[in-house]
C-alpha cells in the first residue's frame, strides 16, 4: 500500500501540492505532515487548523525533542577538564591536503585546526544516538575552550524548554547560520524521514510529496519531479515548473485563502525570522511583529549560557567580527535592517510605513 506524505509548511506552494496529492489519490493513503519547529509564528498554526476544516483532513504534527543530547551535554560539561595545550598541533592543509604554513611576527609557525557546525566538535564523543561529527578543514583559528564560569553558567542554564528550535541551539551552544544550516535538518528532515521510515517498517511504500519550485533559488534550479532517496522512500514535487503565483491562482481556484502571513509582507511563511530572512523581510517583521524579536532576543540570552563563548547571535549583523559577537544581539541587525544605502542611512520613510497596509510581494490584494 502507498502512502502519500505531503510535508505541509502552511506556506502557499506545500498547500498547492497537498490539493494536487487530494485531486490524484485515494484521500485515505494521504498523510499531510507538518514539523513544528517552535520558531513560527501563531498565524502559522492556526492555519494549519483552518486548513484542516477546509479540506477535512487532519495535518500529523511532528515535533523534535533534544531532551537526551541535552542532558548528554550537561554530563560532558559537568566532567570536562581544562588541559594546559591551548591550541592544537595540526597542520593546517588546503583543499587537496597539503600543508599550508603560516608564521608568527616571530617567525615560529602557527598550524591551528578548525571545525564546522558544533563548537564542541572535538570534545563531545558523548552524543546519544549520534555520530561522532565529521572535521571539514584546517585554519589559524583559536581553540576556545570551557571556562569555568562558562560551565557554571552553562549548568545552571542548560534544561529542556521544550522548545525544538531554542532546545536544539541550547544544545549545540549556537544558532544555525547559513553555512551551518543544522535547523532544516535536526527540525525538519529528521523528523519526515524518520515518520516515513515507521510507515515503510510498518509495510507501507512511501511518496514524499514536496512543495519545491525550481524558480524559488538557485540551490532548487536542478530540483527534479521525482526522485529517489533511498530508504524506499521517493520524492515527488508536483510544482516544481510552477511559479508562486501559480501556486496562489491554484489555491484561490480551490477555494483556498492564502496564509494571511503573505498580506503582511512575509516572503515565507515558516520560522519567524528564519535565518535566512532578507533585509527588507526582517524590518517588516520587526514593524508588524517585534514580539517575534523580543523573543528571539530572550533566546539569543539563553543559547548564550550555554555556549562556551557566553555569546551567540540569532542573526549576525553584517560586518560584525567574532571578537564583537558578544555585544551583537538581533536588534542590531533589525537597525541595520531599517537602513538603506547599504545599511550606512536609517530609512526614515520605512518608519513611516503604515504596518497595517498589504505589502505583499505577490499582489494579493490587487
Ligand atoms: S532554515 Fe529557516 S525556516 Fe528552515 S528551519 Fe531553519 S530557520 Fe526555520
Amino acid at each position: 500500500m502507498i502512502k502519500h506524505v505531503v510535508s505541509f509548511s502552511g506556506g502557499v506552494d506545500s498547500l498547492a501540492t497537498l490539493l494536487v496529492a487530494l485531486e490524484n489519490c485515494p484521500r485515505e493513503d494521504i498523510i499531510p505532515i507538518f514539523c513544528d519547529t517552535g520558531n513560527e509564528h501563531q498565524a502559522v498554526h492556526d492555519y494549519l487548523v483552518y486548513v484542516e476544516q477546509a479540506l477535512d483532513i487532519e495535518i500529523v504534527r511532528l515535533k523534535a525533542d533534544f531532551a537526551e543530547q541535552i542532558y548528554a551535554k550537561r554530563i560532558f560539561i559537568a566532567r570536562d577538564q581544562r588541559r594546559g595545550r591551548k591550541h592544537r598541533k595540526v597542520p593546517k592543509t588546503d583543499r587537496n591536503g597539503n600543508p599550508v604554513y603560516e608564521k608568527n611576527k616571530d617567525g615560529s609557525v602557527r598550524m591551528y585546526p578548525i571545525y564546522a557546525d558544533n563548537e564542541d566538535d572535538l570534545e563531545d564523543p558523548i552524543v546519544i544516538g549520534q555520530e561522532p561529527r565529521q572535521r571539514i578543514g584546517w585554519d589559524s583559528g583559536k581553540r576556545i575552550r570551557w571556562s569555568n564560569k562558562a560551565k557554571r553558567r552553562a549548568l545552571a542554564a542548560l534544561h529542556p524548554t521544550g522548545n525544538p528550535f531554542l532546545d536544539l541551539c541550547m544544545w549545540k551552544g549556537r544558532f544555525p547560520s547559513r553555512k551551518a544550516q543544522f535547523c532544516t535538518e535536526e527540525l525538519k528532515r529528521n523528523m519526515a524521514v524518520s515518520f516515513q521510515l515507521d510507515l515503510i517498517d510498518a509495510g507501507h511504500r512511501v511518496l514524499s510529496w514536496q512543495g519545491v519550485r525550481r524558480d524559488e533559488s538557485m540551490n532548487r534550479r536542478n530540483a527534479k519531479k521525482i526522485e529517489r532517496i533511498g530508504g524506499g522512500i521517493w520524492t515527488f514535487r508536483p510544482i516544481v515548473e510552477w511559479t508562486k503565483l501559480q501556486a496562489f491562482k491554484f489555491c484561490s481556484s480551490r477555494g483556498l485563502q492564502p496564509n494571511p502571513l503573505y498580506k503582511q509582507g512575509m516572503g515565507r511563511v515558516g520560522c519567524m525570522p528564519c535565518i535566512n530572512v532578507n533585509k527588507a523581510e526582517l524590518a517588516e517583521i520587526s514593524r508588524r511583529f517585534p514580539e517575534a524579536i523580543e523573543e528571539k532576543a530572550r533566546w539569543e540570552k539563553q543559547v548564550a549560557a550555554c555556549s562556551k563563548r557566553m555569546a551567540a547571535t540569532f542573526i549576525p549583523a553584517p560586518g560584525i567580527t567574532p571578537s564583537q559577537a558578544k555585544d551583537n544581539t538581533i536588534w542590531h541587525v533589525v537597525e541595520w535592517a531599517k537602513t538603506t544605502r547599504g545599511g550606512r542611512q536609517f530609512d526614515l520613510l520605512g518608519d513611516l510605513a503604515e504596518p497595517t497596509a498589504c505589502a505583499s510581494a505577490y499582489g494579493l490584494c490587487g
